[in-house]
């Protein structure tokens, strides 16, 4: 592979050098091969499944790779744990795709480093084959997310409140730099490796912003805000609750990274929370655009002492700059409402319709995926028009009132509609369901099965339908887990 490690260039204060701990028995379970030829994976290494095997579970460790665990603290739960760090992955190195694009190569569940805590480094099936999904099916979705390129089983148990069997899994990402990268620097004052870290970033994800010689930091802080809105605004788009919105699982990339206890919402309801931990709701459907906010904070906290040696004169110029995420969200995601529901070109009067019809759904329980699909179908469908219409009533009637005011073509608007409503999502009965499969059988068919459809997520495959149903129970009950 084409290995270029910029990361391993920076400092050793950002990184410990340090090699997967090998498996028993490793075995290919599941293969991403489109993201395989992206990465122009060697073609000798790519139908070689013992070699990819043993490559991605760090058995072997292919030229040009230099292993290391990234050191990073963070704000979990919103408390400052001021050492986090690598504790189960290892950092491969980065490679240049055929498009040029550089991305960070990374295996988790590799084993043990100094950031492990009372870690034991490793990974089971279940999570790494979840991770696997909802990153192929976020990114189908048309969401910024990490991706996954292999998942391996290992041949070894991993203890947790039972014994489950243990797997890598390998996460592609454009980086992983966190807000939480920035604050272990910044709360050991370290101003140095905090310099060097913008400049890093900046270069990596921002280079827009290179031209000034001096590092232009207020600029920054704006760059990665424009990013983190439009990633949640997507979340919000397709119903994806994170589940754990702590700062060392915001990425500076403007990806969605860590799917540890990440769920779907079915019903509409802002308040959703699926993530056993969250026992406060901190990270609910409804809250993430708060939390980002929170997060952006904690990140522009961190450059205070390089915008000015005076920490007022800092905060006047980045107060208002913070304080105007609120506004910068709302507008992006009155926009996008607007195109789940025909609207071409938003105005400021829509917001009613947009808020009447989500209070709609929370009131009536309806499904949210279900309901924007019919809505999508009911400009063509005399079924799904009678349908929407008994459901949504008065709402339905405003909702037809605006779109004729718009003069277009209804296949037009149904194209805008259908681009930003996709007809299947990865429901959490069905990613519940395909995990236990793999983890009863050891082997991938149904996960294979689910990636086909999910891997299509505005199109009606002749196996779609199986996977479109919302739980028959509503999800009531229904937990994730950090997957550690
Ligand atoms: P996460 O919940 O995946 O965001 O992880 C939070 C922190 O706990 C990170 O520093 C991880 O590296 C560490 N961690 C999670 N699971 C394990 C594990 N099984 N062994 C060692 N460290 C872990
Ligand atoms: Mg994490």
């Amino acid at each position: 592979m084409n290995f270029s490690n910029s990361y391993a260039r920076l400092d050793e204060v950002f990184y410990e050098r340090i090699r997967p701990t090998p498996v028993q028995d490793p075995q290919l379970f599941l293969w991403n091969s489109s993201l395989a030829e992206q990465l122009m994976i060697p073609n000798e290494l790519n139908h070689d499944s013992v070699a990819l095997a043993q490559t991605f579970s760090g058995n072997s460790i292919l030229p040009g790779s230099e292993p290391i665990a990234t050191v990073y603290a963070g704000h979990q739960f919103g408390s400052f744990v001021p050492q986090l760090g690598d504790g189960r992955a290892h950092l491969l190195g980065e490679v240049i795709d055929q498009f040029g694009q550089r991305w960070d190569i990374q295996l988790k569940g590799s084993g043990r480093t100094s950031f492990s805590r009372a870690g034991d480094g490793r990974c089971a099936l279940g999570p790494a084959v979840r991770e696997f999904i909802m990153s192929e099916a976020m990114k189908a979705l048309g969401v910024p997310t990490t991706r996954c390129l292999a998942v391996v089983t290992t041949g070894e148990p991993v203890f947790r409140e039972t014994s489950l069997p243990g797997a890598v899994v390998t996460r592609v990402a454009s980086s992983h730099i966190r807000i939480g990268t920035f604050e272990f620097f910044a709360a050991r004052g370290d101003h140095q490796a905090l310099k060097a870290l913008c400049q890093y970033t900046i270069e990596r994800h921002y280079p827009e912003l290179q031209e000034e010689g001096d590092t232009q930091y207020v600029p920054f802080i704006n760059k990665v805000i424009e990013r983190q809105i439009q990633l949640v605004v997507e979340w919000m788009r397709v119903g994806f609750i994170h589940g754990v919105m702590n700062t060392d699982n915001t990425s500076l990339s403007g990806e969605t990274i860590d799917y540890g206890p990440c769920a779907m919402m079915g019903i509409y309801d802002p308040q959703t929370v699926y993530s056993s931990i969250d026992t406060t709701g901190r990270y609910a459907f409804g809250n993430q655009p708060e939390i980002l906010q929170w997060n952006i904070a904690r990140f522009a906290e961190c450059l205070l002492p390089l915008i000015n040696a005076d920490r007022n004169k800092a905060i006047d110029q980045v107060g208002p700059v913070i304080a105007k995420i609120s506004e910068g969200f709302e507008k992006e995601y009155m926009v996008m409402m607007g195109k789940k529901l025909g609207l071409m070109f938003f105005k400021q009067k829509d917001r009613n319709l947009i808020v009447s019809v989500l209070n709609r759904l929370k009131d009536k329980s309806l499904d949210y995926t279900v309901t924007f699909d019919l809505l999508t179908k009911s400009l063509m469908s005399e079924t799904a028009a009678s349908q929407m219409n008994s459901e949504l009533e008065e709402c339905f009637d405003l909702w037809q009132k605006r779109l004729s005011e718009q003069h277009a073509v209804a296949q037009d608007v149904q194209g805008l509609m259908r681009q930003h409503n996709p007809v299947v999502i990865p429901r959490n009965h069905h990613i519940e369901e395909v995990i236990q499969e793999c983890e009863q059988t050891g082997k991938a068919t149904l996960a294979e099965r689910f990636l086909q459809v999910l891997r299509s997520p505005y199109a009606e495959l002749a196996q779609t339908s199986e996977y479109q149903d919302p739980p028959s129970d509503g999800d009531k009950g229904y937990h994730t887990f950090c997957g550690t």
